[in-house]
């Protein structure tokens, strides 16, 4: 779009509450905020609460709350249930001068009530408009007819408060989704009939699922709050969002907020539908995560760690603390880490396994007695080891009699009785996890029970 105007820069977000925040609300929120910050103009959220029966406080305070967590925020603020004097004057006048008029009709919704709606003027003629995405667009409006703009003087409907905020407020541009692309003749022959003047129009792209389809519950979570519970970051969700329906004409995919209002505009911006690809978001949450601290990180999980978990015999934050780059390589997402933790997959670090012989046995061995002088050796070894060793150290201790014996006839009876499981970490990230006092233990523990076995 052309940033050569006399007029500042305004757009705004005009969602209605009638339901939760959509993750393709939350895009075109962004795309607005990102396109008037990077040209230094005003952002405006307004909510379109005229529909009385539909319109919840509680939608309008998840859509702002949710929007404003990603860090979408707004210059100014409108709710137009709190401006029906503003469209009542607007109706007066274009009744006056003949664009609109008041007409007694039988009630839609009560059968045998005479009401007075209010309807415009068609002049029927074809409307063209041009869209910055999509190119010119015409439209013959004689087919609309005379359409309602009131359902009474007091009660404007959509087409038309939409377009009196947008004059009133001074937007420059209408960024919306593509599903508002047959309402624009409308409301362009509402903007006539009041003397606005025309905005620049940009509709966005749909949002589609992997198979074409419009994206809906169906294929999964469609709600920010869904994504937000699952643990996506919100740099994770933005980086994503923005991208879905814009390319940045470069290689780059990672941005933040930040850059992507240095970089942002709408030339970018595809034609075709934008397909929803969780991977991805995945993938970008992954690479987030990977940023954070072992603090932040710790902080991050706090809430996914179950209370089962937490009430295992030798749960200790600090065992906690030293899985956390064992639980970041593996995590995409808090919801992946509570998975993890529910199905016992870090029970190791906080519980003594019950030893199973047969499980213990390396594959070559032919009873789990075999296992035994193996060890009995490894407990020694383990026992110089420092209890607050690394897991280089670790390592360094044990490699040399591994590779003497055999790596898989050392290691895999070390490993499963450490851990119980025939899989899980390393035996030296557990050793560092549990700490070697706890690791002989165990190693005793699976020794006398081969031996009562046999
Ligand atoms: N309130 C409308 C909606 O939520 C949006 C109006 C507009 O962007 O023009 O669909």
């Amino acid at each position: 779009m052309s940033i050569f105007q006399s007029k500042p820069l305004i757009t705004r977000m005009a969602p209605s509450p009638t339901g939760h925040l959509h993750i393709g609300t939350a895009r075109t929120a962004l795309f607005n905020f990102l396109y008037a910050k990077r040209h230094g103009g005003t952002f405006i959220m307004r909510t379109e609460d005229t529909d009385k029966e539909r319109s919840k406080p509680e939608y309008e305070e998840e859509i702002l709350r949710g929007l404003a967590w990603l860090g979408i925020t707004w210059d100014a603020f409108y709710r137009q249930s709190e401006r029906t004097d503003v469209y009542r004057g607007y109706l007066e006048k274009i009744i006056k001068s003949g664009k609109a008029y008041v007409s007694k009709e039988e009630s839609k919704s009560k059968p045998g009530e005479q009401v007075e709606v209010v309807r415009l003027k068609n002049p029927n003629t074809t409307i063209t408009f041009t869209d910055e995405i999509r190119g010119e667009i015409s439209f013959d409006t004689t087919e609309l007819g005379d359409f309602v703009i009131a359902r009474s003087i007091d009660d404007a409907l959509y087409h038309f408060t939409v377009v009196v905020d947008d004059h009133e407020m001074n937007v420059t541009h209408v960024i919306r989704g593509e599903d508002h692309i047959s309402n624009t003749p409308r409301q362009i022959l509402i903007q006539e009939a009041i003397g606005a003047e025309r905005p620049v129009y940009a509709h966005l792209p749909l949002i589609l699922a992997p198979d074409r389809s419009k994206l809906s519950k169906r294929h999964g979570a469609v709600m920010l709050d869904e994504y937000v519970a699952q643990g996506f970051t919100k740099e994770a969700i933005i980086n994503y969002l923005a991208l879905l329906g814009w390319n940045p004409g470069t290689d780059q995919e990672l941005y933040s907020l930040d850059d992507l209002i240095r970089v942002f505009d709408t030339s970018g911006i595809q034609k075709s539908g934008a397909i929803f690809n969780i991977d991805k978001l995945k993938w970008f949450n992954k690479e987030y995560l990977s940023r954070l601290t072992d603090d932040e990180f710790y902080t991050y999980i706090q809430d996914s760690i179950p209370e089962s978990v937490r009430e295992l015999p030798q749960y200790a934050e600090s065992r906690l603390l030293k899985l956390i780059p064992l639980m970041r390589e593996r995590t995409t997402t808090r919801a992946d880490l509570e998975h993890d933790c529910r199905a016992g997959e870090y029970d190791f670090a906080f519980s003594a396994p019950q030893p199973n012989p047969e499980l213990i046995k390396w594959k070559k061995d032919a009873t789990p007695r075999e296992t035994l002088p193996r060890l009995q050796k490894l407990a020694e070894l383990i026992a110089t080891i420092p209890e607050d060793a690394d897991t280089a150290v670790i390592k360094d201790s044990l490699w040399k009699y591994a590779e003497e014996v055999g790596k898989g006839e050392a290691l895999w009876p070390l490993r499963v009785s450490l851990s119980g499981k025939e899989q899980s970490p390393d035996p030296f990230t557990i050793i560092n996890v549990i700490g070697s006092p706890e690791a002989y233990k165990r190693i005793i523990t699976a020794c006398d029970t081969i031996l009562r076995a046999s």
